[in-house]
């Protein structure tokens, strides 16, 4: 029963100084965010040491009795909590619940139908180097000019290659997208239609964003995200497909369940259904909102900074660097330099190569989570768009986000 701290003191002071390293700055990338300790003590529990090779009830090892417990409240929550009538909560990531929804609706060989990686879809929607690009026949949909999912071109190809499956959900976009649009288009081509709210899924919680549930056959999520909880996936669906989705995911894809971190999503689902919850969801998005406006003002176009599709209706808002001197690396080093953590990204089109970009994502539920609220988010939507413009004073910066730190603790008590 050694500690940590005793036992590999190297690790431990990593551990140490990653913890540090989220007090001291300010986390905004658009698919992060801080779990509560609770979830992070399930996580850390002793339910890592079982193995529970099949569902609740019906196990391939003795002793489930209480992690069938654990599983069966995290299946019944989350279906209470997007209204689901079926859930799997085994996933090990996104990609795995993922890579078991498409080989639950479709063979290698079949089409697909997802969003362009380079246009904000995920990598296993369909990217050449990803399982979902090697075995599948993949068609790309994009996004117009004005940076809006081009219906017009899903129904398009839907009819011109009649996929198996659309997929609807994506990394890097500022809006909602027409789940009832995407179901008409599945139903005239006789598709199966899958949602990825992976990045979405906590404002889908919280009642801020249309729930996917009712239009697709299978939605699949992640449970990190917005939604707060440990790293992990889950797959949603209707009644009709709980057989075949249980058997991909395991013996499909998986052996043992991570019961340890079943049971911390089990935890992020009772904290997901609650009013702090919600109001935390909505801060989120509230906060991206003000820093599309300030990142949209005068003086941030006038240093050629910009935001794609005008706004944001979400967690995340895409900035837009082509008109101005910063790539996206750059303008990334700069913020990582006043101690703001954000990814480049590309934009639509992108006229700069993948490693260097002309975007950045920046996302606000790792802030939301510490407790911002919307005049520190005006404080932090300042201090990015002054460090993105041609002069800027990087130690004046740096002090107002430690000054923002300062008045949000995060983890308190936690240090060693
Ligand atoms: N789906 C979407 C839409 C995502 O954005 C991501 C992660 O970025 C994933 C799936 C994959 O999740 P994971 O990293 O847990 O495999």
């Amino acid at each position: 029963n050694t500690p940590l701290h005793e036992l590999d003191p190297e690790v431990a002071a990593a551990v140490d100084a990653e913890l540090v390293r989220q007090q001291s700055t300010l986390e905004m990338i658009a698919s992060e965010n801080f779990a509560p300790v609770a979830v992070m003590e399930a996580q850390g529990s002793v339910l890592t040491n079982k193995y529970a090779e099949g569902y609740p009830g019906r196990r391939y090892y003795g002793g489930c009795e209480h992690v069938d417990v654990t599983e069966q409240i995290a299946i019944d929550r989350v279906k209470e909590l997007f209204g689901a009538e079926y859930a799997n909560v085994q996933p090990h990531s996104g990609a795995s619940a993922n890579q078991a929804a498409l080989f639950a609706l479709a063979q290698p060989g079949d089409t697909i139908l997802g969003l362009d990686l380079a246009h904000g879809g995920h990598l296993t929607h369909g990217m050449r180097l990803n399982f979902s690009g090697k075995q599948f026949d993949v068609v790309a949909y994009h996004v117009d000019d004005s940076g809006l999912v081009d219906m017009a071109e899903v129904e398009r190809l839907a009819k011109e290659h009649r996929p198996k499956v659309i997929i609807a959900g994506w990394s890097a976009y500022p809006r909602e997208l027409d789940f009832a649009e995407f179901r008409r288009i599945a139903d005239e081509v006789e598709a199966y239609l899958w949602v990825d709210m992976a990045h979405f899924a906590g404002l889908v919680a919280a009642g801020l964003h249309a729930n996917p549930v009712p239009y697709a056959d299978v939605v699949t999520s992640t449970t990190h995200k917005t939604l707060g909880g440990p790293r992990g996936g889950i797959i949603l669906a209707r009644q009709a497909f709980a057989k075949k989705l249980n058997s991909s995911v395991f013996p499909g894809f998986q052996g043992g369940p991570l019961e340890h971190v079943i049971a911390a999503k089990a935890v992020s689902f009772k904290v997901a259904a609650s009013a702090d919850f919600k109001e935390r969801q909505r801060r989120t998005v509230e906060g991206a909102r003000i820093l599309a406006e300030r990142l949209t003002a005068p003086d941030a176009r006038e240093a050629g900074v910009n935001v794609l599709s005008g706004g944001t209706d979400v967690h995340l808002i895409l900035v837009d660097l082509r008109a101005s001197e910063l790539d996206g690396q750059q303008a990334e080093d700069r913020l990582h330099e006043v101690g703001i953590t954000v990814n480049r990204n590309a934009v639509p089109n992108d006229p700069r190569p993948p490693m260097v970009t002309s975007g950045l994502r920046i996302g606000t539920p790792a802030l939301a989570t510490r407790g911002f609220t919307a005049e520190d988010f005006a404080e932090v939507a300042d201090v990015i768009a002054e460090a993105l413009k041609p002069s800027y004073d990087a130690a004046a910066l740096a002090a107002r986000v430690e000054a923002l730190t300062a008045k949000h603790p995060l983890y308190p008590g936690l240090n060693k």
